[in-house]
């Protein structure tokens, strides 16, 4: 919403009982199956006195799809052979949900070191042993596009300038793909051939309003997540991800003090979001549900975790 008056609760969705009501924190820790490829996530708002109590930079979520494992699908069988004469068609026909494997076994650069004292850091989605986070391949390149739609003055250079920061902090490859008038939205495919080719889709950022994407609703400015894909047995991925960023908060923000390093911060969270990183409760860190002046770069436990998030398994079978 905006740098609102703390007292000023008119802004969130009361509850029956007149209250700010409790949201329900699901980072989808654990989501392991369709049929939702997205399980939304709202942060609880916690109410702090404060000029910027309550602008909350929240709301992960994330998803998974799990293809089914190529050796078990008649296409990646031999299919009999082809009697002299007639034309090569024999080639297993592709599967339809998916890009061509990367085949990509190198990182595109190494992960950076985490700083020598960690921090609180948590992440959105796991791996089955419960304990290795999800994240992008960081063999493969991520792909971004952007809807130019609605973007406030500065709001681009804000998004690629966060990515940079992202990239550098999680030693990830970002390469920007231009614009889409693709509507933004969790339910979109991860995989759309006829508009980004033979790909994933690249991650979506963009910018609403409340009544466009209401993950927006009240003080928050901001959503953010990725699909994990996995095949057969092997590990989760992401392989694509959207953010999506308050267009009418967003000036009012940069508008305010200290407004640019605040709205920096805001991005900087979603991206946080977006590689895999989760809500902490501990206000030193960025991935803090509630943007503060005094935070608005990452800290050393969302630095940890992004330096994990950064030195993932790559897929190549993907
Ligand atoms: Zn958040």
């Amino acid at each position: 919403m905006h740098p609102h008056d703390p007292e000023d609760a008119g802004h969130l969705p009361a509850s029956p009982s007149g209250r700010v009501p409790q949201w329900v924190l699901q980072e989808a820790a654990g989501v392991t199956a369709p049929p939702e490829p997205w399980r939304g996530a709202v942060a609880p708002p916690r109410r702090r006195r404060g000029l910027w109590s309550g602008l909350l930079v929240a709301a992960a979520v994330a998803g998974a799809v799990a293809l089914v494992d190529p050796s078990e699908l008649p296409w990646a069988q031999r299919l009999p052979q082809a009697s002299p004469g007639l034309p090569a068609s024999s080639e297993p026909a592709r599967p339809t949900d998916r890009p061509t494997p990367s085949g990509l076994l190198v990182p595109l650069g190494p992960p950076p070191l985490p700083p020598p004292v960690g921090g609180t850091h948590g992440f959105t989605t796991f791996q089955d042993d419960g304990v290795t986070p999800v994240a992008y391949d960081p063999c493969r390149t991520i792909h971004y596009v952007l809807r130019p739609d609605a973007t406030p003055p500065g709001g681009e250079q804000l998004v690629h300038d966060a990515v940079l920061r992202i990239a550098d902090v999680t030693g990830l490859v970002f390469t920007f793909d231009g614009y889409t008038d693709e509507p933004l939205t969790t339910e979109r495919a991860v995989y759309q051939p006829e508009r980004y080719g033979d790909q994933w889709a690249p991650v979506l950022i963009g910018w609403q309003t409340e009544a466009e994407n209401p993950a927006l609703v009240g003080d928050v400015v901001g959503e953010a997540g990725s699909v994990a894909v996995s095949l057969g047995e092997g590990p989760r991925v992401f392989v694509s991800g959207t953010v999506s960023l308050d267009s009418v908060q967003f000036p009012e923000i940069l508008g305010g003090r200290d407004g640019a390093a605040v709205a920096r911060g805001i991005v900087l969270h979603e991206l946080g979001h977006l590689v895999g990183l989760a809500h902490v409760d501990d206000d030193a860190e960025l991935m803090y549900p509630e943007a503060r002046r005094a935070v608005t770069d990452f800290s050393a436990g969302d630095l940890t975790g992004l330096a994990a998030l950064g030195a993932g398994p790559c897929v190549p079978e993907l």
